[in-house]
């Protein structure tokens, strides 16, 4: 299979997405982690951001909230090379109306190769990598490549 090579740019556009149960530890995560957030764009479900920016004062724009379809938005924007870093707080011991987007979100990360964590111990290692201020190069699937492949074959 073809890959192409793109980059994570210096200035991340990182995701904030936390359940119910995770919210003030997500808050607490970004206010221990400000100065280094400061520095890049952020984006969230519509909950999250907003509790994230009234805790904080960090700008956080705004999705829907997540059962109306954020993680979705989200996803999308991960397919459209506009979020390349997410940090979700997802909740293990509650059952969600939403599984189905939240599955499909963690599963287009993974085909998209962008760094995700659902918990603050992972949280805390991405944030605190050097590739926070560097650019980093990784390899994806070669979409166009693989559409023209799939209408030859099947
Ligand atoms: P919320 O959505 O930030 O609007 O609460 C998060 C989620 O439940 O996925």
């Amino acid at each position: 299979m073809d890959f192409l090579t793109m980059t994570i740019g210096k200035q991340k556009n990182i995701a904030l997405i936390a359940h119910d149960s995770k919210k003030h530890e997500m808050i607490d995560w970004c206010r221990e982690h400000k100065e280094i957030l400061k520095g890049h764009f952020l984006c969230g479900t519509g909950t999250t951001a907003r509790m994230i920016t009234e805790a904080t004062g960090l700008p956080v724009k705004g999705y829907n909230s997540g059962p109306l379809g954020g993680d979705q938005q989200i996803g999308a924007k991960i397919v459209e090379g506009r979020v390349d870093f997410v940090v979700f707080f997802s909740d293990p011991l509650t059952a969600q109306p939403h599984d189905p987007d939240v599955k499909a979100l963690l599963r287009i990360a993974q085909v998209y190769d962008i760094p995700i964590a659902n918990n603050k111990a992972t949280a805390d290692f991405l944030i605190t990598s050097s590739f926070m201020s560097e650019e980093y190069e990784h390899k994806i699937i070669n979409f166009h490549q693989n559409i023209a492949e799939r209408a030859r074959t099947l």
